[in-house]
């Protein structure tokens, strides 16, 4: 299977090349060539199949041309080492808690499926690579646990000081070994910023050998089409109609839902439901995209104004807006709405969100769907990582897992940078 560039759809490059680079030289995303569909006797086998097989079976289908089947088993089982249970809340509402990974985060699965893919091409030809990322929050502790410890692999996480929980601080500076944190003294856009000037430093990348794991890498996007036939898999057969509802930021997780759907999956429909930054259920709306300046709000991982996966969405339905539109409805919520969805989860169902998941579960209250079909939010984050907002809408005290109170004993380890490129690339230089 071939890999094209959306910028330059002549230009074609293998898995490889795909995966390490993440984007090509004009910052155009990586699409499969053509998306597979699935057997109709996968589909009957799917009831009840266990999450482990659905990525075997799911990741053969796309990948199986490039990797042998003995090396592709080794590294979906590496990344699925976790459950993925639906919770049944109603007659017609479910949870997909995707939660429940080493950073109870759902990045966990991309990053960790992303880290084996890197494992096996780097070995093939001894290469060294440095992973460069920046983070507001969960995407860098994500990458660090699935990258930790991985020869050949220096991992470097910009975060902005003082701008990340607290906990999360934790996860991202306490791991050590082959995780560097460089705390800088600016906001998540100057570490955004720092992250591209790398990429574009041509005498740097001719040293080192440089690459992100952002979700624009398709590698970390594809094994989250796991989630959706994982879902289903656990439904009865009488549950018809399945809307998800995918709480959305650079919309990663909700493209990977449209690609399980065009390998087959049966979904009546999907659901994008965002905070403030709406710039894409304005587009199914209206037809126009607009990106916009980025707002702040409590759901932090969704703080997105222009979402890098949209081009990726556009590329699924050719660019039709009426195809994507009748596929997906948007809607989006105030900081408000999301705590009064908590509550309602809460006081209803007796289910404590966190506020990505009650955005998720506000969408599809929103849009009536739920009555006669299945209803399915994805709840992306554990509670117990938003403590003060979630016990403050549901009056109920948080659970904190053990690897969180164990990460919050441990001694932060940073290395603090003043916001200037020059910094970065002597570190970067040193490695
Ligand atoms: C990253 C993240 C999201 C948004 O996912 P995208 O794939 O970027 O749309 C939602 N919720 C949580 C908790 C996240 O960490």
């Amino acid at each position: 299977m071939k890999y094209y560039d959306i910028k330059n759809p002549a230009r074609k490059v293998s898995l490889k090349e795909a995966v390490l680079k993440s984007i090509s030289g004009d910052s155009g995303l990586y699409m499969p060539e053509t998306i597979p569909a699935l057997p109709a006797s996968f589909f009957a086998a799917l009831p009840g199949m266990q999450l482990q097989d659905i990525g075997i079976e799911v990741s053969k289908a796309v990948l199986g041309s490039d990797i042998p089947a003995s090396a592709l088993k080794k590294i979906v089982v590496d990344a699925l080492t976790f459950a993925i249970p639906l919770k049944q809340l109603d007659e017609h509402l479910f949870v997909l808690e995707l939660f429940h990974g080493p950073t109870l985060a759902f990045k966990d699965v991309g990053a960790r499926f992303m880290a084996g893919l890197f494992r096996y091409f780097l070995q093939q030809d001894h290469r060294k690579a440095v992973i460069l990322v920046a983070t507001s929050g969960d995407t860098g502790s994500a990458v660090a646990n699935a990258f930790y410890e991985q020869e050949g692999i220096q991992v470097v996480i910009l975060y902005p000081s003082g701008k990340v929980s607290g906990l999360q601080e934790k996860q991202l500076t306490t791991m050590g070994g082959n995780i560097t944190a460089l705390e800088v003294d600016g906001n998540f856009d100057d570490c955004q910023r720092l992250v591209k000037q790398a990429f574009a430093d041509r005498e740097l990348n001719r040293h080192i050998n440089l690459t992100s794991a952002n979700s624009i890498n398709f590698a970390r996007l594809f094994p989250q089409s796991f989630f959706y036939f994982n879902a289903v898999a656990q439904l009865k057969l009488s549950d018809n109609n399945i809307v998800f509802s995918v709480p959305s930021g650079n919309f990663g997780n909700l493209t990977s839902g449209l690609i399980a759907k065009k390998m087959g999956l049966p979904v009546h429909r999907f659901i994008a439901a965002t905070n403030r930054n709406h710039v894409v259920p304005d587009y199914l709306k209206g037809g126009n995209y607009i990106p916009g300046q980025t707002h702040h709000t409590i759901t932090n991982a969704m703080d997105v104004g222009d979402p890098s996966n949209f081009p990726r969405m556009l590329e699924i339905y050719d660019k039709q807006h009426s195809a994507m539109a009748s596929d997906i409805e948007g809607y989006w919520f105030t900081d408000d709405d999301t705590r009064k969805a908590m509550t309602v989860l809460q006081d209803k169902y007796n289910y404590q969100a966190d506020p990505h998941g009650a955005v998720a579960f506000a969408g599809l209250q929103e849009s009536g769907m739920l009555a006669g079909n299945t209803g399915i939010f994805l709840e992306t984050a554990h509670p117990a990582k938003f403590p003060e907002e979630v016990e403050k809408a549901t009056k109920t005290a948080v659970q904190i897992p053990d690897p969180l109170k164990e990460v919050m004993k441990r001694e932060k380890q940073s290395v603090k940078m003043e916001n200037k490129y020059e910094n970065l690339a002597d570190i970067l230089r040193q490695m």
